[in-house]
């Protein structure tokens, strides 16, 4: 018997839905004669990824009706400089979202910069602050994009997590360790490997949801999959000309239920999670109810 195909999770139409729904709130608000939501977005240097990750994100915004103020910063741009221009936008009264690209140049301390940004304008999610209220299930904080995305992906493909066995390899700080916050909000039982891991198959294989977020190109192969199970793909990696996710696609999707393609999986949903995040910087901002964001 053949088996059927499994399900594609498609981050690209589902982005293209929620972005309609935003862009109609957006000019909802216009229309009522409310300025637009603001995001300010801090590049440092030229590392190429970085300037797609950025150029992306302007143009998400520019098509809901989000003003994007995006800063080209040169290379040796010092810590204090890049903290007075956060000092600034934390004060500008129509400055809704600010958000540093990461990774910063070594030179430039990457902590003290996420210190400074406003909370209540940290739209990425990293200030402590924010992580804190992940931990503490609070609404109101600003959760990472990329984990967001997921969440959003799985939930508007009815995927169950209370008391699934979620299985997430990588434990970096934009992605692994926040997610795993997230999925324990959603009552799920997490595991999370990462490089010093000794057998990360040992774990995978008994996931209902894996989700892989490395940057380690085809780490993840069917063997290491449970048939049936969920298995989202986080990483980008360029090898040659090509995009390249963690997960082994060709052989993976042979065994599981669901899968996220790379590209058009998780990387769209994390920037409709930061237009989302901005709308919710808005809303607060005008006493809005924050809540039904999606
Ligand atoms: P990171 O370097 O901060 O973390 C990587 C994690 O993977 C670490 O915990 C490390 O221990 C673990 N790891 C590395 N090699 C491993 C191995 N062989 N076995 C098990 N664990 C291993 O990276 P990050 O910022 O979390 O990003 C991870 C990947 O996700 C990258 O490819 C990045 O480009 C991608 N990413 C994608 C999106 C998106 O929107 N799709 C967003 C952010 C990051």
């Amino acid at each position: 018997m053949e088996k059927a195909v499994s399900l594609i999770l498609d981050g690209k139409s589902l982005s293209e839905r929620i972005r309609g729904k935003i862009e109609e709130e957006i000019e909802f608000w216009a229309s009522k004669g409310f300025r637009r939501p603001t995001l300010s977005v801090l590049l440092v240097g030229d590392d190429p990824a970085s300037q797609v990750y950025v150029g992306n994100k302007e143009r998400a915004c520019k098509k809901v009706g989000i003003r994007s103020l995006v800063y080209r910063l040169p290379r040796n741009t010092t810590t204090e400089e890049l903290l007075d221009l956060i000092a600034q936008l934390n004060a500008e009264e129509e400055v809704d979202g600010i958000l540093v690209q990461l990774p910063l140049p070594p030179h430039i301390n990457q902590q003290e910069v996420i210190l400074a940004i406003n909370p209540k304008k940290d739209v990425d999610g990293f200030h402590p602050e924010n992580m804190g209220r992940l931990v503490a299930r609070m609404e109101d904080g600003f959760v990472p994009c990329t984990p967001l995305g997921i969440d959003l992906l799985l939930r508007h493909h009815s995927i169950e997590l209370k008391g699934k066995d979620v299985v997430i390899v990588g434990a970096g700080f934009i992605v692994g360790r926040p997610l795993s916050l997230l999925m324990l909000w959603r009552e799920a039982t997490v595991s999370v490997c990462h490089i010093y891991t000794r057998d990360i198959a040992e774990y995978t294989i008994r996931a209902d949801i894996l989700i892989s977020a490395t940057g380690v190109p085809g780490l993840i192969k069917a063997h290491m999959v449970k048939e049936g199970a969920v298995v989202v793909d986080v990483g980008i990696s360029r090898v040659g000309d090509q995009i390249r996710g963690d997960v082994d696609f060709e052989g993976v999707k042979e065994k599981a239920f669901a899968i996220t393609p790379v590209p058009g999986g998780v990387g769209p949903m994390t920037v409709t999670a930061l237009l989302l995040n901005t709308l919710k910087a808005y809303r607060r901002r005008f006493g809005l109810s924050v809540e039904n964001l999606l």
